[in-house]
This record gives C-alpha cells, sequence and structure tokens, in this order.
C-alpha cells in the first residue's frame, strides 16, 4: 500500500504497522478528535497552489469521519486545520459538518450539512483587525519592489501575509530575494510609523508567511481545541513545521498524561523539514497513505460506532 520510497527517506512505517498505531486510537479514552492538514496532507503538493486539489481517497474518508462525528460527537470530533484561509480550504475540501480552521487557526468555521462551502461562516478574532492593513500593505509592497515575478504568489489573508515560491527556479534565492524585499520595505519607510513590528515572519514549504505576533500558530490552535473539545485521545496529520508545532503540544500534553494519541507526518514529492519528522510518532510516505489510513480509521470507527 506504501507509495514509493524516496532515495533519501527517514524510517517510514510499513503499512501494517501504521494502521495497526492508528487503528488503535480507537481504543484509548473518546472522544478521538481528528485534526488534518489540507496541503502536502490531504492534498498532493502543486507547484501552483491555486491548483491543489483533495485526493478522491481523501475526501470519501473525511465524509465518513463527518458523518461519525456528527451522530457521535461523544466518540469523535473533527476538523480541518489549514494555513489557507478557512473559506478557502472549506472550498477545496467540500464536506459538510466538519470544522475549517483557516490561517493555521485565526480563523474558522463549521460547515453545515448540506451547504456549500462558499457559504461557511468564518469567525475572525476582532482582537487582530489592526494587522488587516499592514499585513495586506507589506504583500503589495514586497510584490511591487520584487517586480511581480511569475515564481511568486502572495496570498493576503486578513491578518497575515503569505509569500509563496513553490514555481522559483531555485527555492533558495527565492528565500533571500524575498527576504531582501522585505528589509527593503521596511527600511523604506513604507510600512509606515509602526512598521510590521508586529507581524511575526514564519517559514514553511516553499513559503515565508507574516502573522501577527503573539497570535501563535497550529500549536496554539491545537491547544485551544483540546481546551475546547477535551479528548481523550488526538490524531494530528501534517507535513510542514506549523504542523511540528501541534506535533509538540500534543507530545507535551501526552507525556502529562493528560491524554494519548498520534502525530502523523505526511511526506510529499518535496522535502520534508526534519523537525516535522523529529515531532511525529509516525511518518507515512504520501498523501496518498495518509488518504488510505484516515480511510481505514473511519471504517473502522465505523464498525465500532454504529454496532
Ligand atoms: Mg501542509
Amino acid at each position: 500500500m506504501a507509495g514509493s520510497r524516496p532515495a533519501h527517506a527517514p524510517e517510514f512505517d510499513p503499512w501494517p504497522e501504521a494502521r495497526r498505531r492508528v487503528l488503535g486510537l480507537l481504543d484509548t479514552p473518546a472522544p478521538l478528535l481528528v485534526v488534518a492538514d489540507f496541503d502536502g496532507t490531504l492534498a498532493p503538493i502543486t507547484r501552483d497552489p491555486l491548483a491543489t486539489r483533495i485526493l478522491p481517497a481523501g475526501r470519501r474518508a473525511l465524509r465518513l469521519l463527518a458523518r461519525l462525528a456528527a451522530e457521535r460527537p461523544e466518540q469523535l470530533r473533527l476538523a480541518v486545520l489549514s494555513g489557507r484561509t478557512a473559506l478557502d480550504v472549506a472550498g477545496r475540501v467540500r464536506v459538510g459538518r466538519i470544522e475549517y480552521l483557516g490561517n493555521h487557526g485565526l480563523e474558522g468555521g463549521r460547515l453545515p450539512a448540506r451547504t456549500r462551502a462558499e457559504k461557511l461562516i468564518v469567525e475572525v478574532d476582532p482582537s487582530l483587525e489592526r494587522h488587516v492593513q499592514p499585513a495586506a500593505l507589506l504583500g503589495r509592497s514586497v510584490a511591487e519592489r520584487l517586480g511581480e515575478p511569475d515564481w511568486l504568489f502572495v496570498e493576503v489573508k486578513g491578518p497575515s501575509v503569505a509569500f509563496h515560491f513553490r514555481q522559483a527556479p531555485d527555492p533558495d534565492e527565492a528565500v533571500a530575494r524575498v527576504d531582501a524585499a522585505i528589509a527593503a520595505v521596511g527600511a523604506a519607510g513604507e510600512a509606515g510609523p509602526t512598521g510590521f513590528g508586529e507581524l511575526e515572519r514564519f517559514e514553511g514549504r516553499r513559503v515565508i508567511e507574516f502573522r501577527p505576533r503573539g497570535a501563535g500558530g497550529k500549536g496554539a490552535t491545537l491547544r485551544r481545541l483540546i481546551e475546547r473539545e477535551r479528548p481523550g485521545t488526538v490524531l494530528v496529520l501534517g507535513d510542514d513545521r506549523s504542523d511540528a508545532e501541534a506535533f509538540r503540544v500534543l507530545a507535551e500534553e501526552r507525556t502529562r498524561g493528560r491524554l494519548h494519541g498520534l502525530a502523523v507526518a505526511v511526506h510529499g514529492a518535496v522535502e520534508t523539514p526534519p523537525e516535522v519528522v523529529e515531532a511525529a510518532d509516525l511518518l507515512l510516505p504520501s498523501p496518498r497513505d495518509a488518504a488510505a489510513v484516515l480511510n481505514a480509521l473511519a471504517r473502522a470507527a465505523s464498525v465500532r460506532l454504529t454496532a
């Protein structure tokens, strides 16, 4: 079942072992909270972020999990947690009865059953309002300074902004050029008297992102979710540095004996950052394998919960 193994792959979990460990989550205390990232986890990474599509097998798994979670919330909870905006990711997943957390959890909403994803009602923390203008300005100024090259995709998303360079011929050079442009924009005073000081730089897989300082990323979001949902067990799937933050929160809660769970890293066509592999309990070779594992979990949970 596992995909082909890249030349310098870290240790991948063989399929029966991965399956055994994930299905074992149905034997630890409920509810089981499943939190899945989108890009590189439910969907293969594409060079153009606008072209990214969920794998049909991943959608099938989410559909079944969402139905079970709606019927048996005391047993199962489900959230999709992405760096994209909540509306964007909901529009790409298109499964109702799921909580879509966007912008690493700075915004989100639950899509009711049989509702078009475009109708998702997204709530944003009002305390982040003051970052909206600086983030948009930073996005515009950096793009202009670089001469709006084809390899750059600027994603302005409310209080934060992401510079994607998946299409750049040389990713290292792209990082250097984006950073130089950001520094130049700051030095030129284009940011106004407050500068961009309230925005904090994060680097992911071929993306540099500026988010409100202290607002936290996926780690803080997982903490809030655990606080609210009070799960007995947590399954987190992801492929990037922001997911590693969530993996570490899960590990911390587990060490304190507060819950059980697994952090699953998903490898893709592009490199997996070492800290992701390090923070994970289990490593899957591709989004295809992640979809297979989620389907196995959904089917086993269905048998268990509807028996
Ligand atoms: Mg991802």
